[in-house]
This record gives structure tokens, C-alpha cells and sequence, in this order.
């Protein structure tokens, strides 16, 4: 019998071990269910004997200095590094991280593991690459090849099955971990794989986004506790920056978080609770800069592949900070196109490993399975007229298209009017822009208490294996919530309050037409226009003339009010 050769991401933050059977490439739970082993080993102070991943980094608030992360760093340096009274060199971490996964594969597989394929980032030198070669070697491993983290991650993307037509043979790789960022050029023919142009910042990551948030937190700490500050030592640092990373964590998925921790800090014998509500668009403006760092990279390797940015036929995103919204926003805009995830990208490099030490024991390679949405799923919005029709109808995007499933996302919308009644919840299926040209799978009336107009109300999707999408959606701040749940599959709404009949559905053009005519940005002559023909418009609708009719004075209306619109445009 053939033994299993494993595949090994050795990352900065996280590893990740996999293999190949029958054809499909998986990766192994190694901890607790989860397959993502954080890169940290922790040492006890007496007998040396330590610890690897997250019971190592739980230890880390504790014992900062018997505690190493980020070992990946420093491969390849003549350096050691000191815990309980031992000097250790960076191969010899590493090595306790590759026995460490070795291990749980072993016992996963039944089978002892000793072949491995490692991958290393594509800029790695001579010293680094053999120095993680030595950490196999003293893990008691054979490391048979090694691969670029670029080159695995575009080898999983050979297994998916894509629906995209003639592809460009280059591929770009966008990854952002949790302490580095690459991003490399592929040219894909074939079997071959060559990297183009390799460059990436090895001090930024999503750390740093942690280290953003954490800082605000602070201030809001001493801010609440009414202090003029508070020293940060190593707990409350280590503390904070935990919490900011959860908070970061869940931001990915949802526009607001609640942060509420007891006891953050100890301040004359006082304990300090955090209590906050962080939104998306904070964490954001805190973190913008450092998505733009990633993007000026971006420019950097596009030219130095002399590779315009229209000729990449297909962005592969790789490790965990890709989750971000703001990182594949940033992406869509340069590339003009949707940038979107279908392997999960803490697993990708990994599946990619395995799959190449699958190829070198010649396993035949099938299909990548994926567990993920098939269609984008979202709500029809008011906020936008499609130019065909005139009409309302933009189509928000939820849950994207290859989404792992399970997955729970929520957006945030805005009411139109003082005191708005309610809103439809309209939910679609599809991929264009329009909602005509989506699928209608379901609606339901939501009542909405009376608030001022903008008022934010969240709409939350979580999409389960069987196609149940149970929608939430929350009037922030007025405990207004209603919970749907769709079925997708069978196009079902259940728990579906009757609309009421005597309900005025607002009317966006009227409401639209109102604002330009309160705007005084514009000439008195075009708003005493707009005020005629809303009046006009109105009375129509009350005095229940005809359709015709009512259609051709609201032609009328989106004439001027599109005048008006270019007249804003230009006075910018
Ligand atoms: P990696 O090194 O690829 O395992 O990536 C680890 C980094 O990804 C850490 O900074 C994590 O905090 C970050 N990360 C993981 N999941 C998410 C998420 N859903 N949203 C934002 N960042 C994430």
C-alpha cells in the first residue's frame, strides 16, 4: 500500500495540514473540530514540556514570555530565541508545530506520517526555504518538496470547477494572512506554473488591523472610566488585542458588534468593563490605510509583470484577513469585476499542498468539492434606479456567490422617510445588479416603529446546508425584530404576517423628487418645475386616475429630476 504523503501550510499566524484520498483533497481537524492550528508553542517554566496551538496562544495573556508566535519570521536567522532558561533556534519551533500536526494526521488517518510537502512564501530565500527543510528533519519528517504558497493556492484553483469561459493564463494571488501580505503573478499554462513578479510586506497583516482596533478600544476603556489613561502592560495589551480580534472577526460578517467585556483592566483596585457598539464603517476609516499599503503592492507587482490589470483572468484570495469586505471592495475596484472567495481561504495553500504531494505519488487529482452557495442572495433596495426601467431596482448583495455554507452575513439599510411605515423585504437570487433580472425567492412586510428618516434597520441572512435561510431583521436601537426563514430550495416563506391592507407603500420617486426640492444647491427655476409636477404627481396617485396616466407624469417627473441630478453633478 502507497503511504499518504501530507501537505503542510507552515503559516505565520495559523498551519493547516491535508491530504489527498480517492481524488479529493481535505484538510484535517487537528483541534477541537477546527483544522486552523495557530503557529504557537508555549513552554512550562519547570520541565520545558509545551504546548502547540490554541492552548499555547490561551496561555499567552499568562505567560508572554514562555509563549512564541510569528517563529515563521525568523527562519533562516542565526538567532535563537530564550524561554524557561533554554535557547531554542527558529527551526527548532517550527519543528515542534510540523510534529505537532504530524501527529493528529497520523492518529486522523490511522497511518504514521512522514513523508510531508511544506510550502513557503514565494519570496523566501535559499537559507529560509532550508531552514524549514531542517524543521522537518528535526520533527522526524521527510519534506519532499517545497512548494510557493502562490503556486498551491492557483493548483487548487486547477480542481474547481469553473464556469468562467476562455480564461487569461494569469492569475493573481492576494494573500493576506495574519502577519504578512503577498501578492504574487502567475502565469498558468497547463501543468506549468511560474511566478511572474513575487512582492508583499512582511510586516502587515491582519495583526495590525488587531493593533488598530486595540488602540481604540483604549481610549474608549479610559474614555468610559472617566480616566486620563491607563498604563498598558503586557495583560491588558494581550487581553485587548484578543478582544479586538474577535470584534474584527465579526465585523467581516455583520456592520455592528457589541463589544462587552467585564474587567478588562484593574485600575486602583476598581475592575474596568468595556461596553461598546463598534460599526463596520469605524473599523473601517481606523484600518484604511492599510488596505491602501496592500493595493499600492498590488500596483507594484502588476507592473513589474508588465501585466495591466484588465489581463488578469482570476484573483485567487488566500488567508484569513481576505475575509474582510473592505479588502475585496478595494479589489473589485481596481479589477472592475467581483472578486470573490470559493475555497476557504485559511484551507487553500494547504489543499494545494496536498494535492501536489498527491501528484508526486501519483494519485489521480479529481474534483475540489465545495460546500458553498451557488447563487449571490440579497435584498431589492430603493436606493438606486435601473436605467432601463426607471424604476427602483437594485439589487444588494448579501451572501455572495461561492460562499462557504454555513455562513450568516447581515448588511445594513437605511430608511427613506420620517416615521417610514414599514419596508418590503424582498429577497432575490442572481448575480446582475437589476432584481428583474434575478430571481424573485421570497417577500414579507416588515413594520417598522416611527424613526426619522435614515434610520438604520440590519438585515441578517444565515444560510444553513439544507437551503433554510433564516432572515433577521433589527430596527437598530427600537427592539424591533422579525425573523423569516426561506426556503430556498422549495421557495417557501414561513412565518409570514399578513400585510396589511390599508399599508401606503412609500413612494420613492415623490420621496426623491422632495428632497431635490428642499435641495438649494439647485436654481429656484428647477425646483419651482419639480414642485409643479410632484404636485401634479401626487394628486394623481390620490385621485386614483388611470395607470397611463399616472406613468406619463412620472416620466415627466425622472426627466427633471434626472436635470436636476446633472445640475448637482456639475455645481460638485
Ligand atoms: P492566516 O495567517 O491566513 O491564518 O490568517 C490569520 C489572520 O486572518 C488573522 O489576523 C485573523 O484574525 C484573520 N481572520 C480570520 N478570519 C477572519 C475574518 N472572518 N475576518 C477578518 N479577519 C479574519
Amino acid at each position: 500500500m502507497k503511504s499518504i504523503v501530507c501537505g503542510i501550510d507552515l503559516g505565520t499566524t495559523n498551519s493547516v495540514i491535508a491530504f489527498l484520498r480517492d481524488g479529493y483533497a481535505e484538510a484535517i481537524a487537528v483541534e477541537d473540530g477546527t483544522a486552523i492550528l495557530p503557529s504557537v508553542v508555549s513552554f512550562e517554566a519547570g520541565d520545558c514540556s509545551y504546548w502547540v496551538g490554541q492552548r499555547a496562544k490561551n496561555r499567552r495573556a499568562a505567560f508572554p514570555e514562555a509563549t512564541i508566535s510569528s517563529v515563521k519570521r525568523l527562519m533562516g536567522k542565526d538567532t535563537t530565541i530564550t524561554a524557561c532558561q533554554r535557547s531554542f533556534t527558529p527551526e527548532d519551533i517550527s519543528s515542534y508545530i510540523l510534529k505537532h500536526l504530524a501527529e493528529r494526521a497520523s492518529e486522523h488517518l490511522g497511518e504514521r506520517i512522514e513523508k510531508v510537502v511544506v510550502t513557503v512564501p514565494a519570496y523566501f530565500d535559499d537559507a529560509q526555504r532550508r531552514a524549514t527543510i531542517r524543521a522537518g528533519e528535526l520533527a522526524g519528517l521527510d519534506v519532499v518538496r517545497i512548494v510557493n504558497e502562490p503556486t498551491a493556492a492557483a493548483l487548487v484553483y486547477d480542481h474547481v470547477q469553473s464556469d468562467a469561459g476562455e480564461e487569461s493564463p494569469y492569475v493573481m494571488v492576494y494573500d493576506l494572512g495574519g502577519g504578512t501580505f503577498d501578492v504574487s503573478i502567475l502565469e498558468i499554462r497547463g501543468e506549468i506554473k511560474e511566478v511572474l513578479a513575487s512582492s508583499g510586506d512582511t510586516s502587515l497583516g491582519g495583526d495590525d488591523f488587531d493593533e488598530r482596533l486595540k488602540d481604540y478600544l483604549l481610549k474608549e476603556l479610559v474614555k468610559q472610566a472617566g480616566l486620563e489613561s491607563i498604563e498598558e502592560d503586557v495583560r491588558l495589551r494581550v487581553r485587548l488585542l484578543d478582544i479586538a480580534e474577535r470584534a474584527k472577526i465579526a465585523l467581516s460578517d455583520r456592520p455592528y458588534v457589541k463589544v462587552q467585556e467585564a474587567a478588562v483592566a484593574m485600575v486602583g483596585g476598581r475592575p474596568l468593563n468595556l461596553d461598546i457598539e463598534l460599526s463596520r464603517d469605524t473599523f473601517q476609516s481606523l484600518t484604511e490605510d492599510l488596505i491602501d499599503r496592500t493595493m499600492r503592492k498590488v500596483e507594484e507587482v502588476l507592473k513589474e509583470a508588465n501585466i495591466d490589470s484588465d489581463d488578469i483572468g482570476k484573483i485567487i484570495l488566500v488567508g484569513g484577513a481576505t475575509r474582510m469586505p473592505a479588502v475585496i471592495e478595494a479589489l473589485s475596484v481596481l479589477f472592475h469585476e467581483s472578486v470573490e472567495h470559493s475555497v476557504d481561504p485559511d484551507l487553500c495553500v494547504a489543499l494545494g499542498a496536498a494535492i501536489q504531494a498527491g501528484l508526486i505519488t501519483g494519485e489521480s487529482v479529481g474534483q475540489i468539492l465545495l460546500d458553498v452557495t451557488a447563487h449571490s442572495l440579497g435584498v431589492k433596495t430603493l436606493d438606486m434606479v435601473d436605467p432601463e426601467t426607471n424604476k427602483p431596482d437594485y439589487f444588494s448583495t448579501i451572501i455572495r456567490r461561492n460562499t462557504r455554507i454555513p455562513v450568516s452575513r447581515a448588511e445594513v439599510y437605511r430608511t427613506i422617510v420620517d416615521r417610514q411605515r414599514g419596508v418590503d423585504v424582498e429577497v432575490f437570487q442572481g448575480e446582475s445588479f437589476s432584481c428583474l433580472e434575478n430571481t424573485l425567492v421570497g417577500s414579507f412586510f416588515y413594520d417598522l416603529k416611527p424613526a426619522p428618516a435614515y434610520s438604520p434597520v440590519v438585515v441578517e441572512f444565515a444560510y444553513d446546508r439544507e437551503g433554510l435561510v433564516r432572515i433577521c431583521v433589527d430596527q437598530k436601537g427600537y427592539d424591533n425584530r422579525k425573523e423569516v426563514t426561506l426556503d430556498i430550495r422549495n421557495r417557501k416563506v414561513e412565518d409570514v404576517p399578513e400585510r396589511k391592507a390599508a399599508e401606503t407603500p412609500v413612494n420613492y420617486v415623490a420621496e426623491k423628487a422632495g428632497r431635490l426640492v428642499r435641495d438649494n444647491r439647485l436654481s429656484e427655476n428647477l425646483r419651482q418645475v419639480i414642485r409643479q409636477v410632484l404636485a401634479s404627481y401626487e394628486e394623481a396617485i390620490r385621485a386614483g386616475e388611470n395607470e397611463d396616466r399616472v406613468e406619463e407624469i412620472e416620466d415627466r417627473l425622472l426627466e427633471i429630476m434626472e436635470q436636476a441630478e446633472e445640475e448637482l453633478e456639475l455645481s460638485e
